[in-house]
């Protein structure tokens, strides 16, 4: 009988790895092995070395053995551990442990309270302070039945109609990932109307990254970033669902650089004023949504077909991504520094694209440049995007070794 060995586990990806090997119970040198769902075939080995863990790449020679560098080839993966178990030979550190399983199951938060009961009465939530405010009304930090502490999202009156706002909410507490700002509960039950959501300790992206400015935060980090946004849109992406305005302004942070997607699907639901006549006026605030034919768009943020037929895909939250990345590369820096919003409406048509902003890796770069393709299906997946994040930093010791030495 093939008995799994503790350290396989199969279909994990490289964060929840880190997850696992940081939880406790682990050791310097814990380690697992993994095959990533998006690219079957491909294996990494994760291993934790001081608090911090670090991932390999395995690969296979011609002949199917297994290897971490070029020089010592193994036929099975077993072998291969057991080598790296007595003796570093090239990797941080040798292998001690196989990481442990998790055991604890994991919570849904209130969302799980409120199952079937999503509608709460208002005078469960007590509005603690304000954290911030959009377009379409003031966010409070709140507590929820004096117990859980909550984001409280309060919708300005008339920002949208409550019917519209039910069924998509219907739909959004059903999305449950652990890079999407949960959904736990609503009170639409006279006005303004409350979004209860999950509570992230650092607020929006953009102004995490302008305070910022690179002092924390390294290259790393930002690519970090963009894999777990990368993520929660893959989650989406499966789903069949749109965001319609992701941007990093929509990205929440909690602790230790965590990023969750947020306000997914509210776009879709608020009312748009006004007569729908074209304004491309330049606004102070740029985040300020530009009035087309009864929908308000995010010029900067928005792909060529949103903008001029009004046609939203996945592919066109693809696009947005890039300028997210583009956000997160310049420590928030709003896209296209020097053009107005009519000025880019006009050079997308000539095709025009950002430059790479200073600092920013070559591939980071290419990555952008392919959300911005001309023709959407010509654009990555979300799950393509996520593994080339993650993977971006996997060491790969087979390419700094002597070719001919095997
Ligand atoms: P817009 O509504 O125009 O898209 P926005 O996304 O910045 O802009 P809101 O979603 O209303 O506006 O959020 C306003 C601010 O409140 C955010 O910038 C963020 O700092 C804070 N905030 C929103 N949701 C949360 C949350 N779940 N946890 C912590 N802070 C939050």
């Amino acid at each position: 009988m093939n008995v799994i060995p503790m350290w396989y586990f199969p279909d994990t990806k490289r964060l929840d790895a880190e997850k696992l090997l940081q939880a406790e119970g682990n050791k310097h040198g814990s380690f697992l092995i993994r095959e990533c769902e998006s690219q079957p075939g491909e294996l990494s080995m994760s291993v934790l070395d001081e608090g911090k863990v670090k991932h390999y790449k395995i690969k296979r020679s011609d002949n199917g053995h297994y290897f971490v560098s070029k020089r010592r080839t193994f036929i099975t993966l077993k072998e291969l551990v057991e080598y790296y178990s007595t003796t570093e030979d090239g990797l941080c550190v040798r292998l001690t442990q196989p990481c442990r399983k998790a055991t604890a199951p994991q919570t849904h938060g209130l969302s799980y309270n409120t199952a079937d009961q999503w509608e709460i009465p208002r005078s469960s939530i007590c509005l603690l302070r304000k954290l911030g405010s959009g377009q379409f009304g003031e966010v409070y930090e709140g507590l929820w039945n004096s117990t859980t502490a909550v984001a409280v999202k309060t919708l300005r009156q008339g920002s949208m109609n409550s019917q519209d706002f039910l069924r998509e909410a219907q739909i959004m507490k059903k999305l449950r990932h652990p890079k999407l700002i949960q959904l736990y509960a609503v009170c639409t039950v006279g006005e303004p109307i409350y979004i209860i959501t999950e509570l992230m300790t650092h607020g929006s992206l953009l102004e995490y990254l302008q305070k910022d400015r690179g002092e924390f935060v390294g290259m790393p980090d930002q690519v970090e970033m963009g894999a777990q946004v990368a993520a929660g849109m893959a989650y989406l992406e499966i789903q069949n669902y749109i965001h319609r305005d992701l941007a990093a302004r929509n990205v929440l942070v909690g602790d230790n650089n965590t990023c969750k997607v947020a306000d997914f699907g509210l776009a879709r639901v608020f009312n748009s004023e006004g007569d729908g006549v074209y304004d491309y006026e330049d606004n102070e605030d740029e985040r300020v949504y530009e009035m087309r034919q009864g929908t308000k768009l995010p010029i900067k943020w928005t792909a060529p077909e949103g903008l001029h037929d009004n046609k939203f895909t996945i592919k066109s939250d693809v696009w947005s991504f890039g300028i997210l990345l583009y956000e997160i590369m310049t420590f928030g820096q709003t896209p296209y520094p020097t053009l107005t919003n009519f000025q880019v409406m006009q050079r997308l048509r000539t095709n025009y694209r950002m430059p790479c902003p200073a600092n920013c890796p070559k591939r980071i770069y290419d990555i952008m440049m392919e959300c911005w393709k001309d023709s959407p299906p010509d654009r990555p997946t979300f799950e393509t995007l996520q593994w080339k994040l993650e993977e971006f930093y996997d060491v790969d010791i087979s390419e700094y070794d002597d070719t001919n030495s095997y």
